[in-house]
């Protein structure tokens, strides 16, 4: 068994070897809980979920731990206010230390419905950042006491200068030339926050009251449920520059060791913006700070089931941009909405079912290939239309291929047990109306009809009917 995996520090294509044999030991960064995580978030822990799926079904144990960012500055940028204290702010709330544990609390709960709901397995972690603040503490003075870092009158800085690997990731320059200088203290541009001060609020420290900088966690709690040197890394595309350099920086200048062998990242997604009369309609990264988020729960409301948007992700390759709309959506819930149904009428109860060995083996080489997912689910169609496997052995087959693309096969919600008797009457009024030809009509009985959750198609054998 060969799995090769897209490794941004190498900048290609590597075959996986693990530090201890059959086993993946990985760390993911994670949300910042000052506000319901977006649809986009949802890929990059997607992309975990699809990690851990796919080397369990290669038989080996995984670990997986996930920060939760409730506290910490800033973002790439460590000039920035801390995002809990931006999220009490929206919300009108007071700023308080207590206030910041009940957001984060809130906003930890919401994100972890929100990954149940799109199947993603929990990882077996989930450590806080506010939890850890003595560790974090204590990296800032190993890292002091090897002199990479110094004071200014802001609080504790990294010097990127002193180390010779920095921006080994992604291989960025060493001049920063993208970033906005904002800080004439730092020595050098790319230096970071290690500590903030803050007088009014925050944590003691041997260097004054306030908080961490957002890279310090990702560093401490890798390492302490991992060890110094662990398997894989991920996160979002754009955490690669500066936010995972930044941590490599932390954790290797402290060690002297490797962070991460393999570190994975995902594309964004984005939302097509508004064509205005100046500019053409482009596309845009999702993002909070952008007010173009889409939440899981606008998705449910409008009527989506969270999975189809997972069958949606899994159709592009986690390294190929996204671009998310509603149309997209909808064909793939079609898509998904028919799949379920084929699967549900395999089941037959039989004793004599084998999984179909040629299809397996396809459909491992594709997640061996880097994780191929669009080309997982092209060997799952593929399947469902050969007609040399018995329906049976389709179904113990494809049940298999669930457990890694997570799209609950074996239920088929879209059943429908009871047809409301308003839905029923328009189902009804829609036989007679296409009977005469009146197709206009027909197709404004089943906008009607759709509207109140159901959908029909036409068949053969006449409409048929299923939920949204
Ligand atoms: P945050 O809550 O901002 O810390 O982001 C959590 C994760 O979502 C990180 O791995 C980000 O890189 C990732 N992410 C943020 N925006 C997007 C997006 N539009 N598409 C894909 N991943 C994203
Ligand atoms: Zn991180």
């Amino acid at each position: 068994m060969t799995i090769k995996l897209y490794n941004t520090l190498t900048d290609g294509l590597e075959e996986f070897k693990p530090i201890r044999p059959r086993e993946v030991w990985m760390y993911h960064c994670g949300p910042t809980v000052y506000d319901y995580v977006h649809i986009g978030n949802l890929r990059s822990f997607l992309l975990a979920d699809i990690i851990r799926r796919a080397f369990e079904f290669f038989e080996f144990e995984v670990r997986q731990v996930m920060n939760i960012t409730d506290v910490g500055i800033g973002g790439n940028n460590d000039e920035g206010e801390d995002k809990i204290i931006k999220g009490l702010k929206r919300e009108g709330k007071t700023v308080s230390m207590k206030s910041m544990k009940e957001l984060g609390d809130f906003y930890t709960e919401r994100f972890k419905e929100d990954i149940v709901k799109l199947n993603i397995e929990m990882p077996h972690v989930l450590p806080k950042a506010s939890e850890h603040i003595p560790e974090q503490i204590e990296l800032i003075k190993i890292l002091e006491g090897k002199d990479f870092t110094y004071k200014t009158s802001d609080g504790i800085y990294f010097d990127t200068s002193r180390d010779k690997h920095y921006g080994k990731l992604g291989r960025i320059s060493k001049d920063g030339e993208s970033r906005i200088e904002q800080n004439l203290e730092k020595r050098n541009s790319q230096d970071f926050a290690l500590w903030k001060f803050n007088s009014n609020l925050g944590f003691p420290s041997p260097w004054g009251q306030g908080f961490p900088g957002w890279h310090l966690e990702c560093s401490v709690m890798s390492t302490k449920y991992l060890g110094n040197t662990f398997d894989i890394h991920t996160g979002g595309i754009d955490l690669a520059s500066i936010h995972h350099n930044n941590e490599i920086a932390q954790s290797e200048s402290a060690c002297g060791c490797e962070l991460a062998h393999y570190w994975l990242h995902n594309e964004f997604v984005n939302v097509a913006d508004a064509p205005t009369s100046l500019k053409l309609r482009g596309v845009d990264k999702m993002a909070k700070s952008k007010g173009n988020q889409i939440t899981l729960k606008i998705l449910v409301e409008k009527g989506f089931n969270p999975l189809a948007y997972r069958y949606l992700l899994l159709m592009a390759h986690y390294r190929t941009p996204v671009i998310f709309s509603w149309e997209a959506l909808e064909a793939a819930q079609n898509a998904y909405r028919k799949l379920k149904e084929t699967v549900s009428t395999y089941h037959v109860d039989t004793t004599s079912v084998e999984l179909s060995l040629m299809y397996v083996k396809e459909f491992t080489d594709t997640l061996e290939n880097d994780l191929n997912t669009p080309e997982a689910l092209a060997v799952v169609w593929k399947l469902v239309k050969d007609e040399s496997i018995s329906p049976a052995d389709k179904y113990a087959t494809l049940l298999n291929f669930d457990k890694v693309l997570g799209l609950d096969l074996e239920h088929n919600e879209f059943e429908i047990k009871d047809i409301p008797e308003e839905v029923q009457k328009l189902i009804n009024k829609r036989e007679s109306v296409r009977a005469t030809g009146d197709y206009q009509k027909a197709d404004k009985l089943r906008e009607q009809i759709k509207n109140l959750g159901f959908v029909v198609e036409d068949t053969a054998s006449g409409q048929k009917i299923s939920k949204l």
